[in-house]
């Protein structure tokens, strides 16, 4: 469902993305670990367009991404993503702010989207707070809002770049398990974590970057417990 093939990016004369390649099949749970500054959220980034590649072809359903003619709006639904930071609209409640692209955006019917809200934020377990305002909830809170917004938009394709970075300890897991429903429903789910007990736990293939390369990928067990790279073993070594 997603193809980078020789993905490379520059910022300026920086080359942060070396030479990507990577495969997630639909259903797929893919973790992309790593150091800091080694490229993951740009890697992320690439695959809903966000960020445009400098050489090298990003796919998703077959569309190529990064190409002049394709429908931005169609890869917009296709692909959704949840970052750090929730950035809820402070003075819509939670269902405004859920239902608020579907809306706008892909100008779909008004009832159908307000029926589909509610059972996206009942299965991320905030029935109830449809008519808080995100002030009124927790950090923990806000980000399972910021996820049921994008799944309101019914995405083929979830990228999660560090969802629980930003949260209170007592928060992350009750997020860390939304997401686990979400990929045990069958969503495709493309995440970037430095929770490596949710990547081990999750993840179908865990691949690990450093300094723009994919250095190593491989079935959880086996990149946890019997890494092959030298760089792989170091950073695990800090972390694990
Ligand atoms: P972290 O774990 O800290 O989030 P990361 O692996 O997500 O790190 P990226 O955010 O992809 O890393 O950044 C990789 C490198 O690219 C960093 O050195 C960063 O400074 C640089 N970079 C990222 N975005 C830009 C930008 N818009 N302009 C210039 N440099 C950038
Ligand atoms: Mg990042």
């Amino acid at each position: 469902i997603v193809a980078l093939r020789d993905v490379h990016k520059s910022f300026g004369t920086f080359e942060v993305l070396k030479g990507i390649d990577l495969t997630v099949m639909k259903g797929e749970v893919v973790c992309i670990i790593g150091p800091s500054g080694s490229g993951k959220s740009t890697l992320i980034r690439t695959i809903n367009g966000l960020t445009p590649v400098t050489r090298g072809s990003v796919q998703v359903e077959g569309q190529e991404v990064h190409d002049g003619n394709l429908d931005k709006l169609a890869l917009r639904r296709k692909v959704g993503i949840v970052f750090q930071q929730y950035n809820l609209f402070p003075h819509r409640t939670v269902l405004q702010n859920v239902m608020m692209a579907p809306l706008l955006v892909l100008r779909e019917n008004r009832k159908e989207v307000e029926a589909r809200a509610r059972e996206l934020l009942a299965k991320v377990q905030l029935h109830g707070k449809e008519n808080a305002y995100p002030a009124e909830l927790s950090g923990g809170q806000q980000q399972r809002v910021a996820i049921a917004r994008s799944l309101c938009m019914r995405p083929d394709v979830m990228l999660f770049d560090e969802v629980t970075a930003a949260l209170d300890p007592e928060t992350v897991g009750e997020v860390l398990l939304t997401i686990k429903q979400l990929a045990a429903d069958g969503m495709t789910c493309i995440l970037v974590t430095h929770e490596m007990g949710f990547a081990r736990e999750i993840s179908d293939r865990v691949y690990f970057t450093d300094a723009g390369r994919i250095c190593e990928s491989g079935p959880p067990a086996s990149l946890f417990d019997n890494p092959q790279d030298p760089r792989t073993q170091e950073f695990l070594s800090k972390v694990l």
